[in-house]
């Protein structure tokens, strides 16, 4: 995606586009990819970017609200930030902390509970936990 793009995209969405969120834009949405706040500042710094931490998690706050990029929760103290935004699922491996996407239409609902009252449906996200099989002598 092209920085013109980039910025189209977040003027869409109702983002002003800074030269940092720009930075930020640049990084996470240039192809599908889930990458942690962590691993986005450390793309960031081997480019030689001087965006602060804070305005990265910032960013990362806004462009989740603004549904600019998915955040998707594998457990209570990682997040990852999807640039892939319309509908899927995942694949989490546990042991290597990779995600992977899984295709709307690979996973189908038997049955689903009715909403509780006065609520509307938000999405329903499948995340699927998977370690690799264990290779040679159990340990
Ligand atoms: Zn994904």
């Amino acid at each position: 995606m092209s920085r013109s793009d980039m910025r189209q995209l977040l003027q869409e969405h109702g983002v002003l586009p800074t030269p940092q969120r720009l930075e930020v834009a640049d990084v996470l949405l240039g192809r599908p990819q889930h990458l942690s706040a962590e691993q986005i500042i450390e793309k960031l710094k081997s480019a030689g970017s001087r965006v602060s931490k804070a305005t990265v998690y910032n960013t990362l706050k806004l462009f989740g609200e603004c549904g600019i990029v998915r955040e998707v929760m594998v457990d209570p103290v990682r997040k990852f930030y999807d640039s892939t935004t319309h509908r899927h699922h995942h694949f989490y491996n546990v042991d290597t902390g990779e995600l992977s996407d899984i295709a709307v239409d690979k996973v189908r609902f038997k049955s689903l509970p009715n909403l509780p009252e006065g609520t509307t449906e938000q999405g329903v996200e499948v995340l699927i936990r998977i370690r690799n099989a264990d290779e040679g002598p159990a340990r």
